[in-house]
Order: structure tokens, then C-alpha cells, then sequence
């Protein structure tokens, strides 16, 4: 990896600031729904622990918008890591002033604080250099490890770079390295697999993918923008009008450079956009006008699948149907046990896909499950990301 990591540099009795992802999911109670990404810190978290640094975690959490809203609080996270790691962990008051100064100056090798929501000021989004300057002024280095927040530049995940060292933690470094190998130097053939709604957002991921992938498979809500400039009936199934010329384009792109660009050949179509539509199953080119596709089919399932067995690997991003109603998950939960049962490298990324796989149990038999689904479809994309190019070169 081009960036320098928390290994490369000395630690022992620094303070050290690191941007984590905090940004939880909570109960109306207030208590943590999902820590997944409080126990996806802790490697970086102990590593900096066990060497000796002075650790000063700051994480955003949710949108309090600027304002000292309470209901946004990282107490909850501060009680949950303490007892994770088994360590005191103090919660600052704020992530920026003269109490939160004295407290991380006053901090001890092997202690944790906690910074308050960087959102509670609006300077943090804005990437304010003051604020940023006051964050950094904490610290004497700075660990980046919020890959969902990478895509931003915000005052804590590029801002503070320009005043502090700056090094990549354990998370970003995975995520770097096996998206940036899957993209440069892929075990072939290389199979990307895209879905979900919008062809606007995947546009960019699939004109870069076709430069670097052989086998382009696309389903989901997408797909039927691709059908509709081939010509094909979709009933009233999503079509993204203005991007049908753009769909026609990829796709002769593709041909030209060899790339096998697959949809699916059969779909489950439902009278409504409902879940408790009436729904079957029809070949690709035999939609019922007034009818909705929902999900991709049993054969396109079985092809599929068979694409994703005998790849070397699989990047996927994005459900093949409207996986949040029961009769129309069978789609997104097939390509979750395909790259399960795949021996390819799997790298999967986006909410809905990750949900897709841990829901089933297979988290452990996928390769990589990216932790930033804007960020993952960014670096996809080949965009420079503002919170690694921040980051000091090795
Ligand atoms: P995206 O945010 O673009 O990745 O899209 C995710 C959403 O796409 C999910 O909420 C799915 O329900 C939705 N989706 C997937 N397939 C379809 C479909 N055939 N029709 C409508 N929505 C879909």
C-alpha cells in the first residue's frame, strides 16, 4: 500500500487522535441495535493500547446537523467499548475546547478518551481548517480508520491531516489493500456483480469496472433500464429514462472490449410495488405490461450462481430484487450463498448486500465485506478518495 500505516510509525507514549466509525445504529431506548463497527475499531484500538500510545478516539453519530443534540450522544459507545475492551474509557464533554484539551493532555499511556460527536459542530462537515487546526492541536498523531466516511472531506477525516502526521489504521489498510489488488491485480477472471435501484449511481463503478473486469453481471432494479434499451417490454418495472442511452452505450462498450456483460434471463414480476403483491415468474422478454420486475428469476439464480463459482474474483455490490419483502429476496440471498460457497476472493460492498450476507451467516466465509458502502463504490469508481489522500505517502 502507497500510504503509511499505524505500523510504519512509532506510537509509544504519542497522543493520538483516531477517526473511527461510531456512527451506530441505536434503539429508541437510546441502546446500541448493531456494534458491528465498534468491534470492527477494536484491532486498531488494541494495537495502539498495546503500544503504548495515548489513544483519543473521535467518531461522528448520526445527523445532529450542527447542534448539541443529546439524543446523539457517543455515551452509549464510550459504556459498549469500556466493556469490550475491558479498559476505562472516558467520554469528553465536547470534541473541541479547553476542558477537552486538559482532559487529552492529562491522558495516560493505555487510556482511552472518547471525543464527543464531531457532529455536534457544523465545522466538522464543512471541513472548517480552525476546527480542524483545534482537533489536531489534541494530538501529536493522527490514525485514519472511518473508511464510511473517506469519501468526505470533513474537517476529522482530511482537515486534520494537514496539521498532524498522518497514517492509515487496520480497517482502512484492509480496504485499501484488498479492493486495490481486486482492481489492479485480480486473481481471474475477475466477475463484478452490481444491483440495486438507481443505474445514475452505479454509472460510474460500471464504466470503470469495464476496464478491469471480464464478466459484468447486473441485476436488480437496474437491469430493466438495460432491457429497455435492448428493446425488451418492462412493464412498470424502475427505468431510469434519462440514463437509457447511457445503458445502450455501456453495453456496446462492453462488446468492444470483451467484457461479458450478463442480465438476467428470467424475473419475478409482481402486480404492485407491495409485499404482498401477486407475483410470478416470466422469461426476460415476456413482461405483462402493468406488471413490476421484482427480483431476478430461478435460472438467472442458477447462472449466476455458476458465474460467481468459477471466478477467481467476485466484487459485489447492490440487491438483485426488492429483498426487504420476503417473496422477493430469493434473488439478493442466492449471490450471498454463491460468493459464500465460491472459493474466489469475495469482496462485498454496500449496506444491503452486507445485511444480505450476515443475515444468512456467511460473514465468515466472505473474503472482505467493506465497511463504507459510499466509499467502496467510490474507490470502485476510481475516484480519489479525500480522507486517503490526506494520508502521508510511504
Ligand atoms: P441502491 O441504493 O441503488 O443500492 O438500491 C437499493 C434498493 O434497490 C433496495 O432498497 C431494493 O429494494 C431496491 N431494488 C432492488 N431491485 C429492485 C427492483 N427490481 N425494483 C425496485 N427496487 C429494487
Amino acid at each position: 500500500m502507497a500510504k503509511k500505516t499505524i505500523q510504519d510509525v512509532e506510537v509509544k507514549g504519542l497522543k493520538v487522535l483516531a477517526r473511527v466509525d461510531y456512527n451506530v445504529p441505536l434503539n429508541e431506548d437510546g441502546s446500541i441495535s448493531d456494534e458491528t463497527r465498534i468491534v470492527a475499531s477494536l484491532p486498531t484500538v488494541k494495537y495502539l493500547l498495546d503500544n503504548g500510545a495515548k489513544v483519543i478516539l473521535c467518531s461522528h453519530l448520526g445527523r445532529p446537523k450542527g447542534e448539541r443534540k443529546m439524543e446523539f450522544s457517543l455515551a452509549p459507545v464510550a459504556k459498549r467499548l469500556a466493556e469490550l475492551l475491558n479498559v476505562k474509557v472516558t467520554l469528553a464533554p465536547d470534541c473541541i475546547g479547553e476542558e477537552v484539551e486538559k482532559m487529552a493532555a492529562e491522558l495516560q499511556a493505555g487510556e482511552i478518551l472518547l471525543l464527543e460527536n464531531l457532529r455536534f459542530h457544523k465545522e466538522e462537515e464543512k471541513n472548517d481548517p480552525e476546527f480542524a487546526k483545534k482537533l489536531a492541536s489534541l494530538a501529536e498523531l493522527y490514525v485514519s480508520d472511518a473508511f464510511g466516511t473517506v469519501h468526505r472531506a470533513h474537517a476529522s477525516t482530511a482537515g486534520v491531516a494537514e496539521y498532524l502526521p498522518a497514517v492509515a489504521g487496520f480497517l482502512i489498510g484492509k480496504e485499501l489493500s484488498v479492493m486495490g489488488e481486486a482492481l489492479e491485480n485480480p486473481v481471474r477472471p475477475l466477475v463484478a456483480i452490481l444491483g440495486g435501484a438507481k443505474v445514475k449511481d452505479k454509472i460510474g463503478v460500471i464504466t470503470n469496472l469495464l476496464n478491469k473486469c471480464d464478466t459484468l453481471i447486473i441485476g436488480g432494479g437496474m437491469a430493466y433500464t438495460f432491457y429497455k434499451a435492448k428493446g425488451y417490454e418492462i412493464g412498470d418495472s424502475l427505468l431510469d429514462e434519462a440514463n437509457l442511452g447511457l445503458a445502450k452505450e455501456l453495453m456496446e462498450t462492453a462488446k468492444a472490449k470483451g467484457v461479458n456483460m450478463v442480465l438476467p434471463v428470467d424475473n419475478v414480476i409482481a402486480t404492485d410495488f407491495a409485499a404482498d403483491a401477486e407475483y410470478k415468474q416470466v422469461p426476460a422478454d415476456q413482461f405483462i405490461p402493468g406488471w413490476q420486475g421484482m427480483d431476478i428469476g430461478d435460472k438467472t439464480r442458477e447462472m449466476f450462481a455458476e458465474i460467481v463459482k468459477s471466478a477467481g474474483t467476485v466484487i459485489w455490490n447492490g440487491p438483485m430484487g426488492v429483498f426487504e419483502f420476503p417473496n422477493f429476496e430469493k434473488g439478493t440471498e442466492a449471490i450471498a450463498e454463491a460468493c459464500a460457497e465460491s472459493n474466489a476472493i469475495t469482496i462485498v460492498g454496500g449496506g444491503d448486500s452486507a445485511s444480505a450476507i450476515t443475515k444468512l451467516g456467511y460473514a465468515d466465509k466472505i473474503t472482505h465485506i467493506s465497511t463504507g458502502g459510499g466509499a467502496s463504490l467510490e474507490f470502485l469508481e476510481g475516484k480519489t478518495l479525500p480522507g486517503v489522500a490526506a494520508l502521508n505517502d510511504k
